[in-house]
């Protein structure tokens, strides 16, 4: 009887310490989702999957702020799948794409959207800034596609896409939106804006682990790859084969269905929070967490107030603030915060409060730990006082 005499799970409980994760991506993972990794392996064909999968669907029209017929899915991959998805099914060779890059995840999508065969043209903007939409009306020409990043993440900056969106709305033009670092933390509206794909990351504003992509596809947009001259070359992600799946329930690849219990709960979650309250309860820890840092020599790194990614808050850092060795001796203390990229690495700090992340337990670790590192006594004070002004 060798197998009954094995440890269980629950008496192997590996030593590993808490961490506290303030990364823009991956987000500690909600203790919802947590739980439901845990539950029994389940066909991807089982009737019980495929309403579970319908429940996802209707939520996540819900938190895309779609029309109601609108198609809904989880790829099995990381938020750039969702990204390459939408090139690889809406864009066909030679088509014009007008692309708004300023950040580094714009032009991950400029990258791709050529390797589908687009004629790429660019909008960029100064770093730190975001797009001007009448720079974006001044290039439209006859492009078959616009696409922007909602929250550039490599610099926390917030793009103006209802505006954007208005203007692309009458041109015949599709629109593409990156809310990776938006969707599932505020109110979005793909139908009131006129937004005809949008996709995110599983382990960003909606706290499940990595390796699915929840994507939403305008009826507008569909009827554009319905038309298409030639199939996708992307098989894995075709979205007829999608639909297969998700709606005729017919089998094209197995889903990841662990995951999609996972994701399930924090979605769900997510939605029982309300995404208006999720939004307040990002501004409030990002004003005390630039409140208390202030003194410090800590100030925002984008100027227009309007302008700044609340959920990727991006600070840039005193003179003299040695970023790496700080940031080592955070990791050493289990506490993992993330520096800038590229242009400004050295620069500023990028702070997550996607998720779980934006509460004020890992907000104060980080607190006393930097009082402790910098010498700076106070800081964890002034995080208090903030906090509980800001929730008064
Ligand atoms: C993280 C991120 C992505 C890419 O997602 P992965 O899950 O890393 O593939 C795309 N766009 C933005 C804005 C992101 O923050």
């Amino acid at each position: 009887m060798k197998l009954l005499d094995a440890p269980q799970p629950a008496e192997v409980a590996p030593p590993y310490p808490d961490h506290v994760l303030l990364t823009p991506g991956p987000t500690p993972i909600h203790p919802r989702a947590l739980r439901a990794l845990t539950r029994p392996m389940l066909g991807h064909m089982d009737p019980e999957v495929f309403k579970l999968n319908r429940a996802i669907q209707a939520d996540l029209r819900e938190m895309y702020g779609t029309e109601p017929e609108a198609f809904t899915a989880l790829l099995a991959g990381t938020g750039s799948l969702g990204m390459e998805a939408g090139f690889a099914n809406l864009v066909e060779k030679g088509d014009e794409v007008l692309v708004c890059a300023n950040g580094s995840f714009g032009r991950r999508m400029a990258e791709m959207a050529a390797r589908y065969g687009a004629k790429v043209r660019l909008v960029t903007a100064p770093l730190g800034e975001p797009i001007n939409p009448s720079d974006v009306a001044d290039h439209l020409g006859d492009a078959a596609m616009v696409a922007v990043v909602h929250g550039e993440t490599s610099t926390g900056v917030l793009n103006p896409v209802p505006e954007i969106a208005e203007l692309v709305r009458h041109s015949g033009a599709l629109l593409t939106v990156d809310a990776v670092t938006t969707a599932g933390m505020e109110p979005f509206s793909m139908q009131q804006w006129g937004v005809d794909y949008a996709y995110t990351g599983a382990q960003k504003c909606l706290s499940a682990p990595p390796g699915l992509a929840p994507v939403a596809i305008s009826e507008r947009a569909f009827a554009r790859f319905a038309a298409r001259r030639h199939p996708t070359p992307l098989w894995y992600c075709d979205f007829e084969g999608l639909r297969d799946y998700w709606v005729e329930h017919t089998y094209h690849h197995t889903v990841p269905v662990n995951l999609h219990f996972a994701f399930a709960e924090a979605l769900r979650a997510a939605l029982e929070e309300g995404l208006p309250e999720r939004r307040e309860r990002v501004r409030w820890m990002g004003r005390a967490i630039t409140e208390a840092l202030a003194p410090l020599g800590f100030s925002p790194y984008v100027k227009r107030e309007e302008a700044r990614l609340p959920t990727v808050l991006a600070l840039r850092l005193p003179e003299h603030l040695d970023d790496a060795g700080v940031r080592a001796e955070l990791r050493r203390r289990e506490i993992s915060i993330t520096g800038g990229l590229g242009p400004t690495a050295g620069v500023i700090w990028r702070l997550g409060l996607m998720g779980e992340a934006a509460h004020p337990a890992p907000y104060r670790a980080l607190m006393v730990a930097l009082e402790d590192i910098l010498g700076a006594p106070g800081l964890v004070r002034r995080f208090e006082a903030a906090l509980d002004a800001g929730s008064a």
